[in-house]
């Protein structure tokens, strides 16, 4: 663990060429310039000069032998937040990369953490991860946290104690899972000392009492275990020493161990040259004391998701105590300390996966990870690369909610809860109103504006990312729409059963209408409602079940008032052939009666919407028209042409030809027509006084597609003017 002191820019330059002999400084030295000249005459809370804060955070960059960019990243981290720097600026004194790390940095820097739950902790570290797209940004913040923690006695006691929960929930697990563990050990460390002060001072005075007795233990162990090393030729450093107070604390807190049990709580670290040697010394500590059942871990084998491996195990110790042992290689050493950012150092002439960012680490994990017994594992740290498809945004209160790329605040509105979705009519992000279909960010604290009589509508579904909310809309609508059958055959049906004398609650209670949805395979009275609401069944279907045939038509007979002679049109209507039917979808439903309105007669391909009417299914409008828009929106449904049903029926349209008054142009006309492969019904011709004929057709037509072939070609011919669909 390097040890805290004050850094310069020297000592930060004379590291970085300790382990990058050939780097070019300047532009080290230009990022310190411009930091200090920034940041002149602003103070810590210590009262020292700011400055000596993005030196240390720089210093800790380059005790990790990080490349170039993350250190100059350092220097700069807080002039944008903090002074009249600019992005801008960065980008042209520096480049491209520099400003987007220090941008990435700040970002992260303006978030601030309000609770400390465990389930939204975890949110908030994949949170942090999503947002750093490069893992840098994540280092450098490390290193900013790890220096504020390092001078967090200045601060106030409420600040101490919010910054260290903050960095035990978030920072320390995310240096664990990145595997930089002397971060890791440090930082809890420190949370335990601002946290618990009270456990950290009697642990530390009671480590420090026990010094002399425990060094000379370590002592007493590691020369037996040399010595049995060098018997079999192993070479071997071996070395001791307290576990870190926050892992002692932690035991203590899970009952394991007591102040009294120091020796326990001593790790032993033996670094051979190579994995075989590791094995050996195993069997050799092994045989020199007696192992816990159970303790053995084999990370060689099967590697930490963080990419850590050792061996561990723990033994009974000269005095009856536990002692725990890892055995490792250097690499694996070096992993364990460094974690990823072991692979960001500078090695044999270059950094490694300095161009392919992180990609080549989480590769090799994959490789590590292939028979990894606890998958949920794995994937933890795979996401740091996953996560960069996420947003992560915060509520009101502070929670964090993960949505989809590309999630807007009606996605967000559904995540909160379905009735604030449904309710939803804008939404403030960081404040200022938005639109619906605005694009959510990772970071942004989104508040959603409800009103009570706010319904979803059919856009929502374009507007909506999630499947979840598409889901909850279209459960809405089609319940809707299903509400309004319901209420509509329902109507239908009781006024129908009046007629007839009788009355449809009282059929209710005495089961005959069940009876009745029964014998058309429906569970309940309602489904029979909602069927008749469309056009599925008629009326008439259901008082041939309730009723005997000659009982029915006596009865129509006698039709007097406007509302009974309404009822006899109907049960009419009813009886013709629904020939458009299997053009045409309804909600999803198959066979319902449907029928083209006769005011825009609609042609296969046309926009069309469905309107539910009463007691004779649903007919069918062009979207543009006027009846249709005037229509009651209540008794709208959704409509689509069902393509692999339309070419077998043909329709009546009107078209209106204009051309000059020329001999044999009719005749031109009609051939043309008939050549398209279309009939023509009737023809109305007549001339005007400047030389100009207009004719009328009735032709019948399959779809659209047939109607435009047909326009083009008659506009293709000569002395033709003009062709229109006529709407009626
Ligand atoms: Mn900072």
């Amino acid at each position: 663990m390097p040890k805290a002191r004050i850094p310069t820019i020297e000592s930060i330059c004379s590291k970085i060429s300790s382990y990058y002999p050939e780097a070019k400084l300047d532009q080290v030295k230009k990022a310190y310039e411009l930091a200090s000249k920034a940041h002149s005459g602003q103070l810590r809370s210590s009262g020292e000069p700011y400055m000596i804060h993005p030196l240390g955070v720089a210093q800790t960059l380059a005790d990790l032998q990080l490349d170039l960019p993350s250190i100059i990243t350092g220097l700069l981290h807080d002039t944008v937040e903090d002074t009249a720097v600019t992005l801008n600026q960065i980008e042209t004194e520096f480049d491209k990369n520099i400003a987007e790390l220090v941008d990435g940095v700040t970002k992260l820097s303006k978030i601030t953490f309000k609770t400390s739950e465990e389930k939204q902790a975890e949110n908030f570290r994949k949170m942090i991860l999503a947002m750093a797209k490069d893992i840098r940004v994540i280092l450098v913040k490390l290193a900013d946290r790890l220096n504020n923690m390092r001078t967090l006695q200045h601060c106030s006691l409420l600040k101490q104690k919010i910054i260290a929960q903050e960095t035990l929930d978030i920072y320390a697990p995310i240096a664990n899972r990145l595997g930089i563990s002397w971060i890791k050990i440090e930082l809890e460390d420190l949370c335990l000392r601002y946290l618990h002060p009270d456990v950290y001072y009697r642990l530390a005075q009671k480590v420090s009492k026990t010094k002399r007795e425990r060094e000379k233990y370590i002592e007493d162990v590691t020369l037996i275990l040399d010595e049995r090393l060098k018997e079999y030729d192993i070479q071997a450093q071996v070395s001791g020493r307290a576990k870190h107070f926050f892992s002692i604390f932690k035991k203590m807190e899970r009952g394991k161990v007591t102040y009294e049990q120091v020796f326990d709580v001593i790790a032993y670290r033996i670094i051979v040259d190579n994995i075989t040697e590791c094995y050996k010394a195993l069997g050799v500590i092994h045989a020199a004391y007696k192992p816990v059942p159970g303790r053995f871990k084999d990370y060689i084998a099967m590697p930490k998701a963080n990419a850590y491996q050792s061996l561990h195990t723990t033994v009974i110790g000269p005095h009856g105590e536990r002692i725990e042992m890892q055995v490792r290689t250097q690499d694996m050493h070096q992993v364990a300390e460094g974690g990823i950012a072991a692979h960001w150092k500078y090695k044999e002439g270059k950094f490694d996966n300095r161009s392919h960012e992180n990609v080549e680490w989480v590769n090799r994990l994959l490789e590590w990870h292939k028979d990894l017994s606890d998958p949920n594992e794995f994937l933890e740290t795979v996401k740091i690369d996953l996560f960069a498809e996420d947003v992560f945004v915060f509520t009101p209160k502070g929670e964090v909610k993960q949505l989809s790329h590309g999630a807007t605040p009606l996605d967000f509105a559904y995540a909160v809860h379905t009735d604030i979705g449904h309710k939803c009519i804008s939404a403030k992000v960081n404040g200022k109103i938005v639109p619906l279909k605005h694009r959510l960010k990772s970071g942004d604290t989104i508040e959603i504006l409800t009103s009570a009589s706010q319904t979803p509508s059919k856009d929502w579904i374009k507007i909506v990312k999630s499947s979840r909310a598409k889901t909850k809309i279209r459960s809405y609508i089609k319940e809707q729409e299903r509400n309004r059958a319901l209420k509509l055959g329902r109507e239908l049906l009781e006024k129908t059963l009046k007629f007839f004398g009788h009355s449809l609650s009282k059929l209710e209670r005495s089961g005959e209408l069940l009876k009745a949805a029964q014998s058309f395979n429906l569970r309940t009275e309602d489904e029979l409602y909602i069927r008749t609401g469309y056009g599925r069944l008629t009326p008439e279907n259901i008082m041939k079940f309730l009723l005997p045939k000659d009982a029915l038509e006596k009865k129509l007979e006698s039709a007097k008032t406007e509302d009974e002679s309404f009822l006899k049109r109907m049960f009419s209507a009813a009886k013709k052939r629904n020939e458009d039917g299997n053009a045409i979808t309804v909600g999803n439903l198959d066979d319902v009666l449907i029928r083209s309105g006769k005011c825009c007669n609609p042609l296969p391909g046309d926009s069309i919407m469905g309107f539910i009417t009463r007691g004779r299914g649903v007919t069918i409008h062009a979207v543009s028209c006027p009846k249709a828009l005037d229509s009651d929106k209540e008794r709208h449904v959704d409509v689509q042409w069902n393509i692999n049903n339309t070419s077998t029926i043909k329709r009546h349209v009107r078209i209106r030809v204009i051309c000059l008054d020329e001999p044999g142009i009719l005749a031109v006309m009609s051939q043309t027509i008939t050549a398209c492969g279309i009939n023509i019904a009737s023809v109305n011709i007549r001339t005007t006084k400047d030389k100009k004929a207009i004719a009328f057709f009735d032709v019948e037509v399959g779809d659209i597609t047939q109607l435009q072939k047909l326009t083009s070609a008659l506009e293709s011919k000569s002395g033709i003017m003009s062709v229109e669909r006529l709407k009626s």
